[in-house]
């Protein structure tokens, strides 16, 4: 019953087109939303539970998620409520999610640092010591859909870290739980969770109310109220990242099964419309193989619709025509995801800059790494793999200069501190170093 008419006709680019660079710039091209109304609402809300605290979250959970409750204590699930919702999954997702946690727990304990130091010849110890954060807040998005996997990648590396308190918020829409988020907060060693959500839930961990502890950092993904007023309390909490539509990047040598990479190219595309799926092969008989796969296959899945405004607007088949050329767009585009579909990936990696999470094999899959191969699944997004990292255990510690100071290294270096200091005009900095030299 295939046509010769592509159910989606995916967009063409050729590395040696003398347009590429505008092409790919204008493939790439990608512009949050910023919606006036919605920043205006989130202020109002953020506002209501700085001044009025337990109360005003009780409101807008009644207003935005149609849940009543008379105080904010009865928003809170007991760890006996965790516990339960273990218990009541089946046993095959209950094992596929200790599974992904033990995975997940094993990879990030080696992302652990430790405290250094060293000794100057003057007998000066320098260092740096790392010390966990007390108090870390974990959204998780509760509206439209549940994601158990989102737990377990932003929880467990808090836990690995030793962050002292984990406080999770999620949205119950009209009090409808879910036991697989629950279940999955049970197993990272979640300390907390409230069902609320929203900019009301952000505005809670920043400042504190009667009842939810104030954060020292707020992580995890959202909604357009969530991001926005994640933007609002930045500074008065640290942040994770606010993140962009997900998207994967596959190389292939042309030797993978094509209905393989059409479902991988598929797997990113069925996030939602703005997600964005590229392939890239030196083999341009390849790609229309692939295309033929995508036909195929796309009146088979489950979020069709999804998938095809996704690849209408943001897909792409790029042929380029030499290894070099290949990592050269690769590094350009800076991909979330990236898929080695190729022989010998590990002779690619050296060429690999920058990008999220590297794939590497035929075998390899992004779904793996989605949920259980082990590391972090919350990756940079929009070209971000420039200059940011996946999240991991580095994001809930942080660093402490030493310095202890010998008499002789004191007398040593207060010598050229009085210089500085006397040239910057600042005489009680330049009086202090001076009191502790030696003559
Ligand atoms: P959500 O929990 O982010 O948002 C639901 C909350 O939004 C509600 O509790 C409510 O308080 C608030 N809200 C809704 N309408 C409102 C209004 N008119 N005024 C004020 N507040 C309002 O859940 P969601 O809506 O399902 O969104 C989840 C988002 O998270 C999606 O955009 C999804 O793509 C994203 N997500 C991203 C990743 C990632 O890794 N990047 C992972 C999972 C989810």
């Amino acid at each position: 019953s295939n046509t010769n008419t592509p159910s989606v006709a995916i967009k063409q680019l050729d590395a040696n087109s003398k347009n590429f660079a505008a092409e790919l710039d204008a493939l790439l091209a990608w512009e949050s939303v910023s919606d006036h109304a919605v920043v205006t609402a989130v202020d109002e809300i953020v506002a209501g539970v700085r001044a009025r605290g337990d109360a005003a979250v009780v409101e807008y959970t009644q207003r935005f998620d149609g849940l009543a409750v008379n105080a904010m204590a009865e928003l809170e699930m007991s760890q006996a409520v965790l516990q339960q919702a273990l218990k009541d999954i089946s046993d095959e997702q209950r094992q596929a999610l200790e599974l992904a946690a033990q995975r997940v727990r094993s990879y990030h304990e080696h992302q652990k640092q430790a405290s250094w130091s060293y000794t100057e010849a003057d007998g000066t110890v320098l260092g740096q010591q790392v010390t966990a954060m007390d108090r870390v807040g974990l959204y998780v998005p509760g509206g439209k859909a549940s994601y158990p996997s989102s737990v377990l990648m932003n929880a467990i590396p808090a836990k690995v870290a030793g962050v002292g308190e984990l406080i999770m918020v999620v949205p119950t829409p009209k009090g409808e739980r879910n036991n697989m988020v629950l279940a999955a907060a049970a197993i990272a060693g979640v300390d907390r969770v409230f069902t609320i959500g929203g900019a009301q839930a952000v505005a809670a961990l920043a400042y504190g109310t009667q009842t939810v502890p104030r954060v020292d950092k707020i992580v995890g993904p959202g909604n357009i109220f969530v991001a926005t007023a994640k933007r609002k309390v930045f500074g008065q909490v640290g942040l994770d990242m606010i993140a962009g539509p997900s998207e994967i990047l596959v190389l292939c040598d042309g030797k993978t099964d094509p209905d393989w990479i059409a479902m991988d190219l598929f797997s990113q595309a069925e996030h939602d419309e703005d997600a964005q799926s590229i392939l890239v092969s030196e083999d341009a008989d390849f790609l229309a193989q692939v295309q033929a796969s995508m036909d195929k296959l796309l009146p088979t899945l489950d979020r069709q619709d999804i998938v095809k405004v996704s690849l209408r607007e943001r897909a792409a088949f790029i042929h380029v025509h030499s290894v070099e050329q290949a990592a050269e767009v690769v590094n350009r585009i800076a991909p979330e995801h990236l898929e080695l579909s190729i022989a010998d990936p590990e002779a690619m990696l050296p060429r690999i800059r920058h990008a999220g999470a590297i794939f590497m094999g035929r075998h390899t899959a992004e779904a793996l790494g989605d949920y259980c191969a082990g590391p972090n699944h919350v990756l940079p997004t929009s070209g971000t793999a420039r200059f940011s990292s996946p999240l991991g255990v580095y994001d809930f510690q942080k660093r402490s200069s030493l310095i202890f100071c010998s008499p002789e290294g004191a007398s040593a270096l207060g010598k050229s501190a009085s210089v500085l200091a006397r040239g910057e005009s600042l005489t009680a900095h330049a009086r202090s170093a001076e009191y502790r030299i030696k003559d």
